[in-house]
């Protein structure tokens, strides 16, 4: 909310803005801050608190390494764009690591899987995936199990936290002008007079641009304005295991089986890599499924024998929005040019979040965005 602006602002004129974003997860808070920068009048709506879901609960894996193709744009610009300089540009570091990413070659197949992989990405002009020997992976990851043989190393890859990322790029939203406010479920959404109306308990906000930010419950709004696409919402887990010390440096998954996880500076070890659960998008929950848990954990005891008898503290699980495609829908509704929709990330929006609301305030303010969006067309499920 602006400084000195009532809870509820009650007179039609204070409730008409150009943009009204949909979703304060980190996509709408970006979307918020770089339309807000761009002088444009927005209001973003949350049902929850901002970051309450995947944007706040994710591993903060600020990864480049194993992204579809049509993504590596994008995840490039977050990252050297942004994430590199993310204190300048939201005035907090958001616990960001340029730790590094790697991923484990583990037998011959890997070592194929992984190769063809590099040379496909180097066709296509990409160089940032680097193949790496065992001797290198050692110097990386003194610690790692003998029998792990090479990898695919990303540098300049990292880490964030969650949270204080969301938070930062709303405070930053909330300085350039934004009208970011809680606790307010959009139910309902139609268009009147050339403007679109949201309906939240009776109360209704009016604007020229619909912005869709709504993560897994995204399909609802994007079916309300003529997009019905087939996003599903599914749960994703993560667990903490409690302090040891110090033994691996950058983030590490493998390239033959799900895995991703990093070590805190306090000791602490977040281990996650797709690890999937029901979600009921209804209650807004996703719920932890132990057994599934147990085969991640046993992947990383398999790299590092020494933390054989390492304690978990704590599992969660976060609720995410899946395309059938794995890649978002980032554009304009096949409707016209006044809904954006940004939604559907599939387990991998949080790293591209910053650049995601630098496109969408493109789309408003230019009408096109200069990142190559064509893939995420929501045309593609029509
Ligand atoms: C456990 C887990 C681990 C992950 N790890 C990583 C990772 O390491 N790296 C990575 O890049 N990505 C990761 N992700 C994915 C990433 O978190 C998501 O892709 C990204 O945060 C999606 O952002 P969003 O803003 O689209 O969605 P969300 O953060 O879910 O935000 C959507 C918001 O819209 C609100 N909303 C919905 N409907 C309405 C309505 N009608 N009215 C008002 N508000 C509404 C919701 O309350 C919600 O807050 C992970 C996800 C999970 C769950």
């Amino acid at each position: 909310m602006r400084a000195g602006a009532p809870a509820v602002l009650t007179s039609e004129r204070a409730r008409d803005v150009d943009v009204l974003i949909v979703g304060g997860g980190l996509q709408g808070m970006s979307s918020a801050l770089h339309l807000a920068r761009r002088g444009v009048r927005t209001l973003l709506l949350e049902a929850d608190y901002c970051g309450r879901h995947a944007s706040g609960v994710n591993a903060g894996g600020v990864r480049t390494l194993g992204r579809h193709l049509a993504e590596i744009p994008l995840a490039l610009a977050a990252r050297d764009e942004i994430w590199h300089h993310i204190q300048e540009y939201v005035e907090d570091r958001c616990g960001f690591v340029a730790s590094g990413q790697l991923q484990v070659i583990e037998s011959d197949a890997d070592q194929a899987k992984a190769a063809e992989r590099v040379q496909m990405l180097n066709a296509a002009g990409f160089w940032h995936e680097r193949l790496i020997g065992r001797e290198e992976v050692r110097e990386l990851v003194p610690a790692i199990s003998p029998h792990v043989q090479g990898g695919i190393w990303v540098e300049r890859d990292g880490y964030a936290l969650p949270f204080r990322t969301v938070t930062a790029f709303r405070l930053a939203a909330q300085r350039a002008g934004a009208d970011i406010r809680e606790g307010m479920p959009v139910q309902r959404i139609y268009r009147r007079d050339g403007l679109w109306h949201a309906e939240v308990r009776g109360e209704v906000f009016r604007a020229r641009t619909l912005v869709n930010t709504a993560g897994a419950w995204a399909g609802e709004i994007a079916a309300q304005v003529g997009d019905p696409v087939p996003v599903q919402a599914g749960g994703l887990m993560l667990m903490v295991t409690r302090r040891v010390a110090p033994f691996v440096n950058p983030v590490l998954g493998a390239v033959g089986r799900p895995l991703s996880f990093k070590q805190f500076d306090n000791g602490t070890v977040v281990i996650g890599g797709g690890l999937r659960c029901t979600a009921d998008p209804q209650a807004r929950v996703a719920d932890v499924d132990v057994s599934t848990m147990g085969a991640s954990a046993r992947t990383v005891t398999e790299l590092f024998p020494h933390l054989a008898d390492i304690a978990i503290a704590r599992a969660w699980g976060g609720v995410e929005a899946f395309m059938p495609d794995l890649i978002p829908v980032i554009g304009f509704s096949r409707q016209g040019h006044d809904v954006v929709h940004a939604f559907g990330f599939s387990a991998h929006g949080f790293e591209m979040g910053p650049v995601v609301g630098r496109i969408v305030s493109e789309l408003v303010c230019d009408g096109e965005s200069r990142l190559p969006i064509a893939p995420f067309a929501v045309e593609r499920f029509f």
